[in-house]
């Protein structure tokens, strides 16, 4: 079984930023990529938030060894201080990467990964099962198949799978049938979905940096569109314990956003509701109404939800996981990335040791590692595919000794 197992291809589920440079390690490393895409483009969850600037700059967004592998494309690398939109890494650099000669052959789009398992072992099943192969059921526009592979890396994101606006991590009573006039993430205010916010009054939930966002282009708007309305709801009982002094943060561009934020406060640009434990939104006539236990805010006519993101671990409902309880991130990456320890920014580097399960062969990486804590950043994800990638052969006790030099290996 172990010779067969080495001729396997390694799977990757996702191909963001942290699928597609785990296909350029595989590669350098001597393994057989099998990327799956959801999308009908690479990196497809990137793209429904191209229009946010990020935060950290270009020098954090790019992985090493995928830009050595594009330079011998001629690909030129961008200003390394400057802070690109996502829709900018899409087009300079992920879609690039994507379409390499060297990555694409390997890159199934339109297939979603819908379950993982081991060949002839659900999870109850011990014998045999650390040489038995996983299974991926996918599912393309030709139908289901069954893909064999060695080793799993699930690098599936999580903005596929928002949180809910209810205070009990449950959709609020009425949330569910109020969908049409409520967006999760960071929608488009100021380009393609502005006709859904001009004029109108929204309510914006969170106390991230997805919630500045959407309260600095929302604050854009008004001073555009004449009776649009900011209102901005969190559970908190105070805001200047989640507008933090601009002075304490290392990412220049963050701090920005963060300073824009307290001066359309000062400003008195956004109304603000604090203590927001929301539990039902109703609809009367077309406005929204929503209710916290504190009682209930004025009529809106949209929300947007930006409380952030879990992981779906269904996919991975036959393998055995070891999964903190709190966090949803491997066990013991958890007090590594606990957000009331740490921001993006202050978390160490870590690697196969903490992303490793019971389950051997398979990994689950990016800001799906992170499970519920909201302080991943790519360069980390990046450190964790070198990392994992270059330890496979070890760790699953299947794979070949890395045939690329070991420099080459790690990026
Ligand atoms: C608005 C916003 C701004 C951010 N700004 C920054 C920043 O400035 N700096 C920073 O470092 N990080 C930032 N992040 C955090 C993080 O870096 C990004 O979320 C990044 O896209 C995570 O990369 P990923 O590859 O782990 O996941 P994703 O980019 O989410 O990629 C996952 C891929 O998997 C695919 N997929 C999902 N399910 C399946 C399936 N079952 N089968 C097949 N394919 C599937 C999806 O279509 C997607 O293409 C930001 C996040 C958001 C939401």
């Amino acid at each position: 079984m172990q010779n067969t197992l080495d001729t396997l291809p390694v799977a990757v589920i996702g191909a963001g930023p942290i699928g597609l440079s785990a296909a350029v390690h595989l590669r350098n490393c001597g393994y057989r990529p099998i990327l799956f895409e959801a999308g009908a483009q690479a990196a497809a969850n990137l793209a429904r938030w191209g229009h946010v600037r990020m935060f950290s700059p270009w020098s954090y967004n790019l992985d090493p060894a995928a830009t050595a592998l594009l330079r011998q494309q001629g690909w030129r690398e961008p200003a390394a201080d400057a802070f690109p939109t996502g829709r900018e890494l899409l087009q300079h650099y992920l879609l690039p990467l994507a379409a390499h000669p060297e990555i694409a052959p390997h890159l199934h789009l339109e297939t979603n990964v819908r379950s993982v398992s081991r060949l002839h072992h659900d999870v109850l099943r011990t014998p045999g099962r650390d040489d038995a192969p996983f299974v991926l059921r996918v599912a393309d526009p030709d139908g289901e198949r069954d893909v064999i592979a060695q080793a799993v890396i699930d690098a599936s994101g999580t903005y596929q799978t928002p949180n809910w606006l209810g205070a009990h991590g449950l959709p609020a009573l009425g949330e569910c049938a109020a969908a049409d006039a409520i967006a999760y993430g960071v929608p488009d205010i100021l380009g393609s979905a502005r006709a859904h916010y001009a004029g109108k009054s929204v309510l914006v939930v969170g106390a991230g940096h997805s919630a500045y966002n959407a309260l600095q282009d929302l604050a854009a708007l008004a001073g555009e569109a004449h009776g649009t309305n900011v209102l901005w709801g969190v559970r908190c009982t105070a805001l200047s314990r989640i507008v933090r002094s601009p002075a304490n943060d290392a990412l220049q561009e963050r701090r920005r956003l963060e300073e824009r934020i307290q001066e359309l406060l000062a400003l008195e640009q956004v109304q603000t509701f604090t203590g927001l434990e929301i539990e039902a939104i109703e609809r009367q006539d077309d406005k929204l109404i929503v209710r916290g236990s504190a009682g209930q805010l004025l009529p809106v006519d949209r929300i947007i939800a930006a409380t952030g993101f879990r992981p779906d671990l269904s996919l991975l409902a036959e393998l055995r996981l070891s999964l903190d309880p709190t966090t949803q991130s491997p066990t013991r990456l958890a007090p590594l990335i606990d957000p009331n320890l740490h921001s993006c920014g202050s978390v160490p580097e870590h690697g196969i040791t903490e992303l490793s399960h019971p389950e051997r062969g398979v990994y689950t990486l990016g800001i799906k590692s992170y499970g519920r804590a909201p302080t991943f950043l790519l360069r980390t994800g990046y450190q964790q595919v070198r990392s994992v990638v270059g330890a496979l052969g070890t760790a699953a006790a299947t794979a070949p000794p890395c045939s690329a030099p070991v420099s080459a290996c790690q990026g």
